[in-house]
């Protein structure tokens, strides 16, 4: 399905909920998380209504998605380090079942 009506990041995406965009391509967006982890932990998310990473099969959409945090890198400063992971269901602690890639950086993170 293109986009669920009780999603919060589908809601958030078609306007319905206000969040702070940090960047944008056709496909994807990325979002301030609400609740960070880090100095810096922002949320890559495709537009489409997607579970898990699982569920992604289509190559263009992943390579919009993972062509972005470098780009997100290189607007923090040349060195930035970050961390990229992604819950894979619910055991993997996944509870937002839409696909999200947490983007994490800053001086002291450790998850
Ligand atoms: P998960 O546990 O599914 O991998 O991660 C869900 C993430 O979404 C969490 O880091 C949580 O803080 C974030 N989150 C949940 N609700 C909202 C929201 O309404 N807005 C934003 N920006 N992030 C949210
Ligand atoms: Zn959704």
């Amino acid at each position: 399905m293109m986009h669920d009506s009780n999603c919060i990041f589908c809601k958030i995406i078609s306007g319905q909920i206000s969040s702070k965009v940090i960047y944008q391509t056709d496909l994807s967006i990325v979002l301030q998380d609400i609740a960070p982890q880090a100095p810096i932990h922002y949320l890559i998310i495709p537009k489409v209504h997607i579970q898990d990473f699982v569920a992604c099969t289509d190559p263009k959409l992943i390579l919009d998605l993972m062509s972005i945090p470098p780009i997100l890198a290189q607007q923090l400063g040349q060195d930035a380090a970050f961390k990229l992971s992604t819950n894979n269901g619910y055991a993997a602690g996944q509870r937002v079942f839409h696909l999200h890639f947490h983007f994490m950086s800053g001086k002291s993170f450790s998850e």
